[in-house]
């Protein structure tokens, strides 16, 4: 899909209409339309970035200071028992929308949302390894 196609880039920069909570030159913060949960918001980048690996740290550092903004007036405005922040990549991760977006889901005690895993194993000598491999690629 090109990016004229993309409707995040449309969403974002004003040309579709979206129940917008914030918006400053480098993203806009919207209502999610299926929302998981009372207040769900999403912040999407007015920039086309696919996912995460091609994002600039610059502009992902904007996007984290304006999550914990929207957090507070979320906090403020539903009073919600818990948030998750959750942002998928690819579609074995859920990813449905390819132009990159942080979810902000309010959490209410008893509320259908479902964003668990079931706690594996692992193997210290096998996080040791991967600890180090991981680390010499940061
Ligand atoms: P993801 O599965 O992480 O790609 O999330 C995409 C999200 O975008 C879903 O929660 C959708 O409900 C939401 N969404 C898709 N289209 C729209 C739209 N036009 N306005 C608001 N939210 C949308
Ligand atoms: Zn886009």
């Amino acid at each position: 899909m090109s990016k004229e196609d993309c409707i995040f880039c449309k969403i974002a920069n004003g040309v579709i209409p979206s129940a917008t909570v914030y918006e400053d030159s480098i993203c806009r913060v919207i209502l999610d339309i299926n929302p998981a949960s009372k207040g769900h918001a999403l912040i999407i980048p007015k920039e086309h970035f696919d996912n995460v690996y091609s994002m600039d740290a610059d502009t992902a550092s904007k996007i984290f200071t304006i999550a914990t903004e929207v957090a507070k007036a979320q906090k403020a405005e539903l009073n919600p028992d818990g948030l998750n922040i959750i942002q998928n990549n690819g579609e074995a991760a859920g990813q449905t929308v390819f132009h990159f977006h942080m979810h902000l889901v309010p959490r209410y005690i008893n509320d259908t949302v479902n964003v668990t895993w079931k706690p594996g194993e692992s193997d210290k000598t096998e996080l040791e390894a991967l600890s180090k491999a991981l680390r010499k690629r940061i």
